[in-house]
């Protein structure tokens, strides 16, 4: 089945196929670097991990570039109140530069722990400076720009389509007059450029042709997705969120500039929450971080297993209780995993009806529940082998890389693995096959490697789909 993508301009899904050839440009807006990611965020980029794979299990060669804003991104999306990071320096006593780099680290530990495939480009929005106030430029000879005492604005009445992605109102929204628009001409014009204010030192700031200030935030965007993916380009990713205000701006001044709406399918990942209503903010200081997890030793890899029973358009409330069930059947597939022999041959009816459930709009969840159904199928341990082998390119729970860890194995097992060691130290062979017996009953299985013994648990678990 040919890949199909539910993309939010046309709120459809509809096939999916590259603008050029075999390469696909993608574009996933990344973080703001003032505080920790917190797992909901994780959430937005499992998805977008998920959809590369996907494309490059279709045999596509992706360009994935992810950005990190570490400037401009103001606590109101009206673009009122403070810039975050400023924010973060006071509320750290660090310096804002510092905080960007730490947090930058630490998102890119967290993209690791969750097996996320490195993008081709990272790039921030503060190395990236003459792109934004070119940028502006073109859009200040193109008419789109206006000032105020406090920054330059982008005039929205100029595009009749302006908030299509969102679908949005515009002429209730100016006749409720329900948003204060200050010096607005109308409250969905957005900044492009803000003047530092002169009572205030700003630590980030630069000289521009219309005086000393910062980029706003949805500028970085349109210049840094033009740069390295053109102005016309495959999919555009973020969180649900982004979908109103963000990127009906970025939309609002590609189009503006070079004439395209940036990309020919928009998607967007949906929320995760605590509850029907509540998404899960940093903003709120209420968050759940990947480092919470492990101090309560859950694998990074069993979020990723949770996430992944959840299709990424529909929410996914997050509780404890459905995180351990998702490290119990993520273990449960690794130990059984592990007892299985390699040299198989993929099963091909299960293989194609992998790729129908991930190539229908991602449906992970249903491919899971098949990867259970394959487990379950009788086929020969190899077959079942080669076949996850193939799944997990996509779902990306590393099983092949997995290992029991020592502190796992019980004292007698140890004992037995040492006495194996020395029997065959002494070439006693019978011996040495004798104890490999003992272990296989206990459920241990020993494979002999040039670098010694490898020792894998073969549990007889009850199986589960979860
Ligand atoms: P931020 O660092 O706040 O700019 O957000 C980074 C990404 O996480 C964006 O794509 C957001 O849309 C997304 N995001 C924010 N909150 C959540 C949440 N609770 N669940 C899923 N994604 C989220
Ligand atoms: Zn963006």
């Amino acid at each position: 089945m040919p890949l199909a993508l539910y993309d939010s301009w046309s709120r459809t899904v509809r096939p999916f196929t590259p603008i050029h050839g075999n390469q696909v440009g993608m574009y996933c807006c990344g973080p703001t670097v003032y505080d920790h990611a917190h797992i909901g965020n994780l959430r937005t980029y499992v998805f977008e991990d998920i959809l590369r794979r996907v494309l490059m299990h279709n045999g596509y060669a992706v360009r994935h570039v992810v950005n990190i804003t570490d400037v401009g991104h103001l606590t109101s999306d009206a673009d009122e109140g403070e810039d975050k990071m400023e924010k973060g320096s006071r509320r750290t006593g660090e310096s804002a530069w510092a905080i960007a780099q730490r947090y930058t680290e630490a998102f890119v530990a967290d993209w690791c722990a969750l097996h996320l495939l490195e993008p081709t480009i990272w790039c921030r929005a503060t190395d990236h400076l003459a792109e934004q106030i070119g940028f502006i430029g073109e859009l200040e000879r193109a008419g789109y720009v206006y000032r105020t005492s406090d920054g330059l604005y982008f005039d929205t009445s100029r595009q009749d389509d302006y908030g299509y992605l969102a679908r949005l109102d515009r002429a209730g929204l100016q006749a409720g007059k329900r948003v204060a628009v200050g010096e607005k001409r109308s409250s969905t014009d957005f900044a492009l450029w803000k003047f530092s204010p002169p009572d205030v030192v700003r630590q980030m700031e630069w000289d521009s042709p219309w005086g000393r200030g910062f980029p706003g935030w949805h500028i970085e965007c349109s210049a840094m997705s033009a740069k390295y993916l053109g102005a016309w380009f495959d999919i555009h990713c973020g969180g649900e969120d982004h979908i109103a205000v963000h990127h009906s701006n970025e939309i609002a001044q590609t189009q503006a500039a070079h004439g395209t709406r940036l990309a020919n399918f928009w998607m967007h990942g949906h929320f995760l929450t605590f509850d029907a209503h509540t998404k899960m903010s940093k903003s709120s200081g209420d968050f759940v971080r990947l480092e919470t997890l492990q101090s309560r030793n859950i694998d990074p890899l069993a979020y990723r297993y949770l996430c992944l029973t959840a299709h990424y358009r529909s929410k996914l409330r997050f509780s404890w209780p459905s995180l351990e069930a998702a490290q119990t059947a993520l273990n449960r597939l690794r130990h059984l995993y592990a007892g299985w022999p390699q040299g198989g041959r993929v099963d091909q009816a299960f293989a194609a009806r992998f790729d129908a459930e991930v190539n229908d709009d991602l449906n992970l969840p249903r491919a899971l529940a098949m990867l259970w159904e394959l487990i379950r199928s009788g086929l020969p341990p190899a077959t079942l082998r080669a076949t996850v082998d193939r799944f997990d390119s996509v779902l990306g729970f590393k099983l092949n890389e997995w290992r029991p860890e020592a502190a796992d194995v019980p004292e007698s097992i140890r004992a037995l693995l040492i006495a194996r060691e020395q029997a065959r130290a002494a070439k006693d062979w019978a011996a040495a096959d004798r104890i490999r017996a003992s272990l296989s009953e206990q459920g241990w299985r020993v494979e002999d490697g040039k670098d010694g013994q490898h020792l894998t648990h073969v549990p007889a678990l009850p199986l589960d789909s979860r």
